[in-house]
């Protein structure tokens, strides 16, 4: 066997512009040994004031949710950080994708930091703008382009989202992608969706919540030609989902869920639809981020819980809630690896970089993508009822 000597790229290290991860993180970082971290991030928050704004995803360490200022999912956070136009600094406890959309969502003289550049998401990293444009021409030359309507999950990077836009399409979360999907079908006579980045939860909705079959679902993988599709298949579809999922989400599986029903009585399974088909099947209740934590807050005392969604907001939930049995969906530890970038040491860095005057890892998303991407959450904010509501 040749064993080939290829060199290791660690997470965070080495440039990458393509990728939303792989871009180390300037500047000296304290030591995570040092026991003066929590002074220090409560010190720089302090003298900065009301010139910061912190935002923390539901999915963060205990040890930087507890600088939040408001914790949430990504649109939420989003809007939220736009509902505060004094701040002229948003630190985005987050992923990329989550930054660049506070980005395009808040007002030109609003900075948005992530602390480590390297906190991006495997899944949005699935869909990379020539790929989904490559697609987007094999759609045209199959001649069903004119009756294909883009829809993004929010999980997905601002060129992705400017694409869908500038195609007449809209973004959709993880709690509106019901009502997405129905515009979208509306939208065009015998209109078929391509959904991107997420094949989970295009699938989940599609089948479960608009009643189409599985059969009406194709699978555009992009590493092979013309998607490993076929005309005929593109043709036939109503949906074409795009070949990724979330790393996080996509470990949980069907077997779990029967040996967890096995051996605690009475435990109700609660995922998000980021989780594959089978799991979601199988389980009692299935919802966004938000909708978990409502469900669990809402729970009666001793009910039993097993949750498919990431590690940190389980634990906290756990934590929260010990009058309720909660257990994770998993045999294993498995925390989402980039969200867990944002550490103690990259939060203090930044804060203090800012409170010395210094803007460090700013994410900005150009003026033509940035207006491209508005256009697509504008549709989303315009879809009726509980639309953007997550
Ligand atoms: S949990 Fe999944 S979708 Fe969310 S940031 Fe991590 S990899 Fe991306």
């Amino acid at each position: 066997m040749t064993i080939v000597d290829l060199p290791l790229l660690p997470l965070g290290q080495g440039k990458d512009p393509s990728s939303e991860r792989g871009v180390e993180c300037p500047g000296d970082l304290p030591a995570a040994s040092d026991p003066d971290l929590v002074a220090r991030a409560r010190a720089a928050k302090e003298a900065l004031g009301d010139k910061v704004f912190v935002l923390g995803h539901h999915y963060q360490r205990d040890e930087v949710i507890q600088f939040a200022d408001v914790t949430g999912d990504s649109f939420k956070l989003a809007r939220d950080a736009a509902g505060r136009p004094e701040a002229e600094y948003i630190v985005f406890c987050g992923v990329h994708f989550m930054a660049e959309s506070a980005d395009i969502l808040t007002g030109a003289a609003q900075q948005v930091i992530l602390p480590d550049l390297a906190a991006g998401c495997s899944m949005a990293d699935m869909a990379r703008i020539n790929q989904v444009e490559n697609a987007w021409d094999a759609m045209v030359e199959a001649g069903v382009a004119d009756s294909v309507v883009p829809v993004t999950y929010m999980n997905s990077a601002a060129d992705i989202k400017a694409f869908t836009g500038r195609n007449g399409g809209t973004v959709c979360t993880s709690s509106n992608a019901e009502v997405a999907l129905e515009w979208a079908f509306a939208q065009k006579p015998e209109a078929k969706v391509f959904f991107l980045p997420d094949q989970h939860l295009g699938r989940n909705t599609a089948v479960l919540k608009l009643g189409l079959g599985l059969d009406d679902c194709v699978v555009w993988n992009p590493l092979l030609p013309n998607g490993g599709l076929t005309v005929e298949q593109l043709r036939d579809a109503r949906m074409i989902l795009w070949k990724g999922h979330c790393s996080v989400h996509g470990r949980f599986s069907p077997d779990v869920v029967d040996e967890l029903r096995a051996s605690i009585p009475g435990v109700q399974i609660l995922v998000h639809p980021e989780c594959q088909h089978e799991v979601v099947l199988k389980a009692d209740l299935v919802g966004s981020t938000e909708f978990i934590i409502k469900t669990i807050e809402a729970a009666p005392a001793g009910s039993s819980w097993a949750i498919g969604t990431e590690l940190n907001l389980v634990k906290r939930l756990a934590d929260a809630h010990p009058d309720k049995h909660i257990s994770f969906l998993d045999r294993t530890v498995c925390y989402c690896s980039t969200m867990n970038r944002i550490d103690l040491p990259h939060f203090v860095w930044a804060m203090e970089s800012l409170a010395a005057g210094a803007v460090v890892n700013q994410i900005q998303v150009d003026p033509q993508t940035e207006q491209e991407a508005l256009v697509a959450l504008q549709r989303m904010l315009d879809l009726p009822g509980r639309s953007h509501k997550d």
